[in-house]
């Protein structure tokens, strides 16, 4: 409990600037052919919304301290009128927060002007780690709002909060890393958890894959709700085809995308290897 008190109090910024470090690096050193400009240039652009990320925690800090704050005060929520195990309390919130997420991404997928803005980090076509700080800074704000509203109804603590950002950052980078993970990865804990194999297909263009595999932490989600698919990750083709060009990965794009009216690019075939 000790070491995990101290993990907590790493500014989360620094955790991911470490990420990025050992990750481009990683990919660098392994991944070959490699075009070192273009690979920089994406990083660029991926840290620039990280810099927006950075600047809005405070924000999100104001909103998740308000919140637990609420909940602890008033003892609210589920967790605070019945007696459990205060391990048990911790372990089943940061499946709860990931359950939050789960549906909160599900309806990014659903609702047309929530895709506006989830579908810039859907857009990139050359996904690597730094994919994973590619997200438009409102999501950030909607991630968190559903995470508190089930830790108020549970009556959740903070520290799930805390542990569930702990491993959603490194999770993040191993799920977007261009590394290739052996398939035999898959078969440990791939019925509870999300494998990076299980995010690309996420990230596949055609959007019968696109809409599946929507956990963050857990792939149980998925496999509960009926939206897990699979696609061997070589046959992927990442990103979305109305967003194909240099011009239109521009950070200068990207960030203005979800006020322009672009049309989604369906493939109308039904898809193979449905499972
Ligand atoms: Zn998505
Ligand atoms: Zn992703």
């Amino acid at each position: 409990m000790e070491i995990i008190n101290q993990l907590l109090t790493i500014d989360p910024n620094h955790i991911v600037i470490g990420l990025i470090v050992v990750f481009f690096s990683l990919e660098m050193a392994i991944i070959r052919p490699i075009n070192f400009k273009g690979k920089l240039n994406h990083l660029f652009n991926s840290f620039l919304f990280q810099l927006i990320a950075i600047f809005m925690g405070t924000l999100l800090g104001f909103m998740a301290i308000t919140t637990f704050d609420f909940i602890s005060q008033n003892e609210f929520g589920l967790f605070n009128w019945v007696q459990i195990p205060f391990w048990l309390k911790i372990t089943v919130g940061v499946f709860l927060i990931d359950f939050a997420d789960y549906w909160f991404h599900r309806f990014d997928h659903k609702i047309p002007i929530l895709w506006r803005f989830h579908r810039v980090h859907h857009s990139d076509t050359s996904m690597d780690a730094s994919t994973a700080i590619r997200t438009f800074p409102t999501e950030l704000i909607y991630f968190t709002f559903g995470e508190l509203i089930i830790s108020v109804i549970f009556g959740l603590d903070i520290i799930s909060m805390n542990i569930f950002l702990l491993i959603l950052l490194p999770a993040l980078f191993i799920q977007h890393t261009s590394l290739q993970y052996p398939n035999w990865v898959d078969k440990t804990l791939g019925w509870l958890i999300m494998m990076p194999n299980f995010h690309k297909v996420h990230h596949e263009q055609d959007q019968f894959y696109t809409d599946s595999n929507y956990g963050t932490l857990f792939i149980l989600w998925d496999r509960l709700f009926g939206t897990f698919k699979i696609k061997p990750v070589n046959e992927i083709k990442y990103g979305l085809k109305e967003f194909e060009g240099n011009k239109k990965q521009s950070f200068a794009y990207l960030i203005k995308s979800p006020f322009i009216n672009i049309k989604r690019v369906t493939n109308k075939k039904p898809a193979p290897n449905k499972v």
